[in-house]
C-alpha cells in the first residue's frame, strides 16, 4: 500500500512537470448530443416550452436578487474553495448601477466578447427545420471544432416558444464557445487584466481557446507531493462555476424567469459534463513511476504530453462519431445512448460533495481508460510522440480507421470503456438537470407562472 502512494506521488511529480503544453479542451467534443439522449427520456422537458428572454430583461428585473445570490457566491467559494480568487470589488454587481450585461459579464468574470445570444442547437436527430440558420462565426469568435462547425444554430427572437430540453443542451455546449478564454491576466485582454485570476497557470497557448482549460479541468485529487511541487496545478475553477451557475438558476426559477433558469442550468451542466471526462481530472493517466522516471532521465517528459494529448482528442472524436452516428440515425437503442438515458437519480447534492465524488470516480477510471485507448486506437494516432491529433485530418474518418487497423473487437471495447464514461455522466447529469425540475414544481405549484 505504502509503496503504491509512494509511486503515485513520484509519478505525478513527474507527470506534472510541464503540464503547461498541450491540454486540449473541447471535452466530450459537442456536449448538446452528449446529453439528448437523456432529455429524450424525459417528456416534461421535451413538450413543455419557454419563452425566450433577452438577458437585459432578466438583469433589469431582478437586480437585487442578482446582487444577493453573487454575494452568497463569494461568501461561499471563500469558505469553500481553496485559491479561490475572489472577485474584485470594483466588479461586484451593486443594484446603486445600472444593471447592463457587461457590468454582470464583469460580475461572473465571463469572456464579455461573446454575443451571448438567444439561439438553439438542433437536435441532431431532428431534420433540417427550414428556418435560417446562423453561421458558427455570429456567436463565436473561435475557430471552432469540428462538432460546433457540424452543428445546426437557429436564432430565437425574445418571447419565441423554445423547449426545456432545447434550452439545456444548447446551453450546455455554450461555454466551450470561449466563455472562459482570455481571463487571466497574461491573455493579452482588458478584462484579463481586472479580473483577478492572476497569471494562466496551464494550458495550451497554440490553441485559441488554450486559456479556458483552468475552467474546464479539475485536478482536485492531487496528491501532496504534487500539490507542493506544482501549486498552479490547484488553480482550477470548474466547482466555482459550477456553484456559481446553479444559483444564478435557481434565482431565475424563483422569479419566474423560467428560460434563464435553465439556460444557467445548462451552463453549469457543461462543468459536470467536463468532469467526468477522466482526462480532465488527472494531468497525464496512465503514465506509470517507471515510465515517469525515465521520461525524466531521458528528458522525454513532452512525449508523453503529447501521447496523452492525443489520446485525449482521439477518444473525444470517436465518442462524438459513434454518438452522433446513433444520435441521426434515431438508434435509441445503440448501447451508448443507452448508456447515457438509462442511468437517471435525482437525489438532491451539495456542489462541493457532487464535484468531490464525481471527480474522484473520474481519477478512479482514468488509468484503465488510457490503457484501453492505447490499446485499441491505431498506434499512431496513440503511441507515435511525433504526431499531432488536432488538425492531422483523421477526426472524421477515426471509426473507420479503428475498424481498418484494430478490427470490430477494438471498436466493442473502446464503446465499452466510452459507456463506463457515459454511465457516470447520466447519474450526475440526472441529478443537476432534476435540480431545475424541482425549482420549476415549486414554481408552478405556487402558481407564480400564471400571475
Ligand atoms: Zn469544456
Amino acid at each position: 500500500m505504502r509503496r503504491a502512494s509512494r509511486k503515485k506521488n513520484i509519478r505525478a511529480l513527474f507527470a506534472c512537470v510541464s503540464v503547461v503544453t498541450a491540454l486540449p479542451a473541447w471535452s466530450w467534443s459537442d456536449h448538446a448530443s452528449l446529453v439528448w439522449p437523456l432529455l429524450r427520456t424525459q417528456p416534461n422537458l421535451m413538450e413543455q416550452t419557454v419563452k425566450a428572454e433577452p438577458l437585459e430583461q432578466f438583469l433589469i428585473a431582478e437586480q437585487a436578487g442578482i446582487a444577493q445570490t453573487l454575494e452568497s457566491v463569494e461568501t461561499w467559494s471563500l469558505n469553500t474553495i481553496a485559491h479561490y480568487p475572489p472577485t474584485p470589488q470594483s466588479l461586484q454587481w451593486d443594484p446603486a448601477n445600472e444593471p447592463t450585461p457587461a457590468r454582470f459579464f464583469a460580475a461572473i468574470r465571463v469572456n464579455p466578447t461573446l454575443p451571448y445570444r438567444l439561439y438553439v442547437d438542433e437536435p441532431p436527430a431532428q431534420s433540417a427545420s427550414g428556418r435560417t440558420l446562423m453561421p458558427w462565426q455570429s456567436l463565436s469568435f473561435l475557430s471552432g471544432g469540428n462538432a460546433q462547425l457540424a452543428t445546426r444554430y437557429r436564432s430565437l427572437a425574445a418571447d419565441d416558444p423554445v423547449t426545456i430540453a432545447e434550452v439545456i443542451a444548447t446551453a450546455s455546449d455554450e461555454p466551450d464557445f470561449g466563455m472562459d478564454v482570455g481571463l487571466f491576466e497574461d491573455n493579452g485582454t482588458a478584462f484579463g487584466a481586472v479580473y483577478g485570476f492572476g497569471k494562466t497557470p496551464f494550458g495550451n497557448d497554440n490553441l485559441d481557446y488554450g486559456s479556458q482549460a483552468p475552467f474546464h479541468m479539475g485536478f482536485y485529487h492531487l496528491d501532496w507531493l504534487t500539490r507542493m511541487a506544482q501549486p498552479d496545478l490547484l488553480r482550477t475553477y470548474p466547482l466555482w462555476r459550477i456553484a456559481l451557475f446553479g444559483e444564478l438558476a435557481d434565482l431565475a426559477f424563483r422569479t419566474g424567469h423560467d428560460y434563464w433558469g435553465w439556460r444557467f442550468l445548462g451552463w453549469g451542466l457543461h462543468y459536470v459534463g467536463d468532469l467526468t471526462q477522466p482526462y480532465h481530472t488527472v494531468p497525464l493517466p496512465g503514465v506509470s513511476t517507471f515510465d515517469g522516471l525515465l521520461l525524466v532521465a531521458r528528458g522525454k517528459t513532452g512525449e508523453a504530453i503529447q501521447l496523452v494529448s492525443n489520446r485525449h482528442g482521439v477518444i473525444e472524436s470517436y465518442q462524438y462519431r459513434r454518438l452522433t452516428r446513433a444520435l441521426v440515425a434515431g438508434d435509441w437503442s445503440a448501447p451508448l445512448l443507452l448508456a447515457v438515458s438509462a442511468q437517471q437519480a435525482d437525489t438532491p447534492q451539495s456542489y462541493d460533495v457532487m464535484v468531490g465524488e464525481l471527480t474522484a470516480a473520474s481519477v478512479e477510471a482514468a488509468a484503465a481508460f488510457d490503457a484501453v485507448i492505447a490499446a485499441n486506437m491505431p498506434d499512431r494516432f496513440v503511441s507515435d510522440p511525433g504526431f499531432e491529433w488536432t488538425g492531422s485530418g483523421y477526426e472524421r474518418g477515426v471509426v473507420e480507421h479503428v475498424l481498418e487497423q484494430k478490427g470490430p473487437v477494438a471498436i466493442q471495447r473502446l464503446d465499452d470503456a466510452v459507456i463506463l464514461q457515459l454511465q457516470r455522466f447520466s447519474v450526475v447529469a440526472s441529478r443537476w438537470i432534476a435540480r431545475g425540475g424541482r425549482a420549476w414544481s415549486d414554481e408552478q405549484s405556487e402558481g407564480r407562472r400564471n400571475e
